[in-house]
């Protein structure tokens, strides 16, 4: 098996196994690979492994280093000018921004995400790019802006026969639903709200059916303990304590964050049964494994619930510790939301940093650093992509140079080569490009195969070159230019035909233009 072979089957098999639940595995197998890629230049290999990384951290609550790794792979994927692998990075990053707190930051991320998915043609990264600003749209309270791009994901995903995503979109649309229900209640309007959570009921057991069709673990493991969620504030604690009965069979270990969820769940659902010593029990729990974690966010969820439980026992001065300690660790939420800010700007500016160095690097390798034009690297480039076209080259060497620099100096000879290049670099129009190969010779090549024309053409750059005033660089000075010029669709041969023209201009007494074979034999002399 060939090496991407086996590279590409392994990052198949950590996806799946983190579809099928098993993130934990899946997140170490990824960071194994990733340790093997890093050296290997490979940049799409490892673009594609961090993708993955990122995803599994969201999955695991591990959002800060999952954004790290979204923000790199995003770098990676845009120097592969590969644009779906760019969309699928941005969407993570998205939501571990949204994890994060960073509302705004994500709405970008979606946005961008958005924007570069409509420009190409890959359903799947269209659905991704659409649930991310969805969601972001849904956190926001924005559920009416949000519906319809998870309506149109969800067609997009049935139509192209995706059905991994579908158990994604609909818990997503089912959380919409319960938001909506949420704002209807806030209103005052109980009827509304009813029917909403009701809605979100159904979509959350179609999000179960999809999850449990596709084999889809750690869906599944959400969808279960949102839909038990959703029971509970119908009052329908049966139905819930079934979900979560669900729950616990779903293949595959789950992570610690979906740990603590279902812990608290389990909570609320024996609280409300009025089974409160185990409720009381199950609420410890999740405290204890979220205070093992540093996500003030899941310890927040789970204290809160612990109070709610003491209250009911009417434990109220544990019940009222609690709840201030829940309303710190909210404040500090708000804290690391502030610290969480200031590291993604930092990524961000080096991102923008590193860019920027990167286009200068690029620059500076396609540059020649005396004359500003393109460099004899850019011109072998421009050559080989001209392989097989027909197109006309010119090759121009300033003549007696070597007198211009031992007459009046190198400086002087640099200004000259200067002034050509800027001379020349006019001409760098309608297709037309100019080069500096090095020393005192520069190339021009024609888009069009028409020798007459670039002949005539290479004729006023001589004459112009001839005519500068070149006494202001030094008393005395003239400069001028022979310039031999061809046309074919063979780079290599193209060039020895122009440096033999070169040759003859050179031979009769340079200052002038070549296009044409002489007809005495090169190397003899002629009267
Ligand atoms: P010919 O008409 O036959 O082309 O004569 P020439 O003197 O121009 O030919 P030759 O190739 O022998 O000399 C080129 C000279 O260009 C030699 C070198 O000193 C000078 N040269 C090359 N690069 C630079 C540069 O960057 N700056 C300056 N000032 N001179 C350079
Ligand atoms: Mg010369
Ligand atoms: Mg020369």
């Amino acid at each position: 098996m060939s090496e991407n072979a086996a590279l590409s089957d392994e990052l198949a098999e950590s996806w799946r196994l983190a579809c099928s639940g098993q993130s934990v595995v899946a997140l170490s197998r990824a960071k194994l690979l990733f340790k093997r890629l890093q050296d290997s230049g490979d940049d799409r290999a490892i673009a594609a492994c961090l993708t993955q990384i990122a995803w599994f951290c969201l999955q695991l609550g591990q959002a800060e280093h999952g954004l790290d790794c979204a923000y790199a792979a995003k770098r990676l994927w845009g120097r592969c000018e590969d644009t779906s692998g760019e969309v699928h990075a941005t969407a993570i990053a998205s939501w571990l921004l949204l994890e994060m707190g960073l509302t705004e930051e994500a709405f970008e991320e979606a946005d961008r995400a958005l924007e570069l998915a409509e420009r190409q043609s890959d359903p799947a990264m269209l659905a991704r790019a659409l649930n991310a600003k969805a969601i972001v749209l849904m956190y926001s309270r924005q559920p009416e802006l949000s519906g319809p791009l998870l309506d149109r994901a969800m067609d997009l995903v049935e139509m192209h026969q995706e059905p991994g995503l579908m158990a994604l979109l609909l818990i997503n649309r089912a959380y919409g639903q319960v938001t909506s229900a949420e704002m209807a209640e806030f209103e005052g309007d109980a009827e509304a709200g009813r029917h909403w959570r009701d809605l979100a009921v159904d979509t959350n057991d179609a999000a179960i059916a999809a999850a449990e069709a596709s084999g889809d673990g750690w869906n599944l493991r959400t969808a279960l303990c949102n839909g038990a969620e959703y029971h509970v504030l119908l009052d329908r604690p049966e139905q819930a304590h079934d979900y979560l009965g669900r729950w616990a069979g779903v293949a595959g270990e789950p992570g610690l964050r979906e740990r603590i969820h279902l812990l608290y769940t389990k909570g609320e659902v024996l609280t409300l049964t009025g089974r409160l010593a185990e409720a009381l029990e199950i609420c410890e729990q999740a405290v204890a494994l979220a205070d093992g974690t540093t996500h003030t966010d899941h310890q927040a969820n789970a204290v809160r619930r612990l109070s709610d439980v003491h209250e009911a026992m009417g434990n109220f001065e544990a019940a009222l510790a609690l709840h201030k300690r829940y309303h710190g660790l909210y404040e500090r939420q708000l804290s690391e939301v502030t610290r969480r800010r200031a590291h993604v700007a930092d990524i961000r500016d080096e991102t923008s940093k590193l860019r920027a160095a990167a286009e200068r690097l690029a620059e500076e390798a396609a540059h020649d650093g005396l004359t500003g034009l393109s460099n004899r690297r850019s011109f072998d480039q421009a050559m080989l992509g001209l392989e097989g076209t027909e197109f006309a080259l010119a090759i121009v060497d300033l003549d007696f140079f070597k007198s211009v620099n031992d007459l009046f100096s190198h400086v002087v000879g640099d200004a000259v080569l200067r002034q050509v290049g800027a001379l020349l670099a006019t001409h760098a129009e309608n297709g037309v490009q100019a080069f500096r190969l090095g020393g005192e010779e520069f190339a021009l090549i024609f888009p069009q195969d028409d020798l007459d024309s670039a002949a005539r053409h290479c004729e006023a750059i001589r004459a112009e070159i001839a005519a500068v005033d070149w006494q202001a660089l030094g008393e005395g000075l003239t400069v001028t230019a022979s310039i031999g010029v061809a046309t074919g669709s063979n780079g290599s041969a193209l060039m020895s035909v122009a440096d033999g023209r070169l040759y003859d201009a050179k031979a009769a007494g340079r200052n002038r233009v070549v296009s044409m074979d002489a007809l005495e034999p090169r190397y003899g002399i002629t009267g």
